[in-house]
C-alpha cells in the first residue's frame, strides 16, 4: 500500500525521524491556517506547499512550490489545489491534486551550505537482506545519477536478524561526505530510519532529499512510503491510511470481492486460479504473440459468483478483445465453473469478445461437454498451448 508524504512523514516521526514539520490542507483556507500553526510552533515564515498525490517527481510538474506570506500561501494552495498534476511518475493524464501539505522551509541560510541526500530503504530479495542506499547526490533525479554515474551511489545491506549496526550507520555518514555535528545527527537519522522501516512492516522507504540543513540538522523533506499489505492487518492504523481515490478504481472493486486483479497494457483478459498458473498463462499468451490485459487470480473458491465478478471486471477495460479462462480444477470441480461460465455469459447478456475456456482436473470431461452443449461463443480447449494458438487465431 502506497502512502502520501504526509502520512509517511507522520509515520517517521512516531520512529523519531527528524522530518521537515507540516500539515496537510485541502482548503487555501485551511492552507493559511496550517502556515499559521507552523509560524507558532517553528518559527517559520517561509512554507512550502507540495501537492499530495500517489506520485513522485512533483515538483518538476509545478506541484511543490515555495511561498513567502500568508498572501502567498493561499495563492499558490489555491493554484494547486484542484490542478492535474502531471509529473514523469504518473500517467499522461496526470492526477488530480485533492490536498496539499504545507510545510516549514528548511532551506534557510546560515553558517553552512545546504545539501540534498538520496537515501532508501527496501528489502533486497535476491539477498534476502535489507539495502539502505543512499548517494550524495540526492534532490530530484535520482534516476539519471544511477544512469551516468552509477558510482555515487552506496549501497549497504543490512543483516535483518541483527539490524543496522553502529560502524553501518557511521561507513554511511562518512560516505556522505559529512562531519562535525552533521555527521553525528545523520548516525542517528539512518539509526532510526532502519528502526522504522522495519517497525512500521514498510517494503520501501524512499527519502528524497534528505537535507542537511545550513545549521547541520539531518532531516526528511520528502517520503516516500509503501507498506507491505500482508502486514497491515496488525497495524489498523495504517490501513486507515488507505487512500483509494488515488488507487485503479477496477483494482478497488476486485479487491472487495476478493480478486486478485492487476491491471496490464495487452488485449487479452484473463481468468485463471492461483497465482503461479495465472503467470505461466500470460507467459503463453506472449510467446504465441498476444499481450495479456491483466493478472486476475479468482482463488481458491472459484464458483459462478466469483466467476460473473471477474467477466465483469475484465469487460470493464476497453482494450480487452479476448478473454481466456485457465482454471484448473483441484477442489474446486470444473464442471462448477463451467456452469458459472454459462450462468455469467446469460447475466452478463452479450459479451461482445471471444471466450477461450481452459478447465483441467476434477470433472474436466464433463465441463467441456457443458461448454460446448451450451451453444455460446466459448471455445473449449484442452491443452495451454492450445489455449494460446486459439488466442491468436480469434485475435487474428
Ligand atoms: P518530488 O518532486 O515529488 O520528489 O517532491 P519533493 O518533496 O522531493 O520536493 C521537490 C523539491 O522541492 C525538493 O528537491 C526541493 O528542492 C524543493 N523543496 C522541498 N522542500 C523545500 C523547502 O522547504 N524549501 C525550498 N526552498 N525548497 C524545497
Ligand atoms: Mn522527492
Amino acid at each position: 500500500m502506497n502512502l502520501h508524504e504526509y502520512q509517511g512523514k507522520s509515520i517517521l516521526k512516531s520512529f523519531g525521524v527528524a522530518i521537515q514539520e507540516g500539515i496537510v490542507a485541502h482548503t487555501p483556507e485551511e492552507a493559511v491556517e496550517a502556515a499559521r500553526k507552523l509560524n507558532e510552533d517553528t518559527g517559520t515564515d517561509w512554507w512550502v506547499i507540495k501537492a499530495q498525490i500517489h506520485a513522485g517527481g512533483r515538483g518538476k510538474g509545478g506541484g511543490v512550490k515555495l511561498a513567502k506570506s500568508l498572501d502567498d500561501v493561499k495563492e499558490k494552495a489555491s493554484n494547486i489545489i484542484g490542478m492535474n498534476l502531471i509529473t514523469p511518475q504518473t500517467s499522461a493524464e496526470g492526477k488530480k491534486v485533492h490536498k496539499v501539505l504545507v510545510a516549514q522551509d528548511v532551506y534557510y541560510p546560515g553558517e553552512s551550505e545546504t545539501s540534498e541526500i538520496y537515501m532508501s530503504v527496501l528489502l533486497d530479495r535476491a539477498k534476502g537482506r535489507n539495502t539502505i542506499i543512499y548517494s550524495t547526490e540526492g534532490g530530484m533525479d535520482i534516476e539519471e545519477v544511477a544512469e551516468k554515474t552509477p558510482h555515487l551511489i552506496h549501497n549497504e545491506e543490512v543483516d535483518p536478524a541483527v539490524g543496522l549496526l553502529p560502524f553501518q550507520a557511521r561507513k554511511i555518514a562518512f560516505n556522505l561526505g559529512l562531519s562535525g555535528q552533521a555527521f553525528k545527527e545523520m548516525t542517528k537519522f539512518v539509526t532510526k530510519l532502519y528502526k522504522a522501516y522495519e517497525g512500521c512492516d514498510a517494503s520501501l522507504f524512499e527519502i528524497n532529499p534528505v537535507l542537511k540543513t545550513s545549521d547541520n540538522k539531518i532531516i526528511a523533506v520528502d517520503a516516500k512510503v509503501t507498506l507491505d499489505d500482508n502486514s497491515l492487518f496488525r497495524h489498523p492504523d495504517y490501513a486507515a491510511m488507505r487512500d483509494i481515490t488515488e488507487e485503479d478504481p477496477i483494482e478497488v472493486e476486485a479487491g472487495e470481492a476478493g480478486l486478485n486483479y492487476v491491471k496490464l497494457d495487452g488485449n487479452v483478459g484473463c481468468m485463471v486460479n492461483g497465482a503461479g498458473l495465472a503467470m505461466a498463462t500470460m507467459d503463453i499468451i506472449k510467446l504465441s504473440g498476444g499481450d495479456p490485459a491483466n493478472f486476475l487470480d479468482v482463488g481458491g473458491t472459484a464458483n459462478a459468483e466469483r466467476v460473473e465478478k471477474a467477466f465483469r471486471i475484465i469487460l470493464k477495460d476497453p482494450n480487452v478483445k479476448a478473454i481466456l479462462v485457465n482454471i484448473f480444477g483441484g477442489i474446486v470441480r470444473c464442471d462448477r465453473v463451467a456452469q458459472g461460465i454459462v450462468d455469467a455469459y446469460k447475466n452478463i447478456g452479450d459479451i461482445p469478445v471471444p471466450i477461450i475456456v481452459r478447465l483441467q482436473g476434477t470433472n474436466a470431461v464433463e465441463a467441456k461437454e457443458l461448454i460446448e452443449n451450451s451453444g455460446l461463443k466459448v471455445h473449449s480447449v484442452v491443452l495451454l498451448k492450445e489455449a494460446a494458438d486459439k488466442v491468436g487465431e480469434v485475435l487474428a
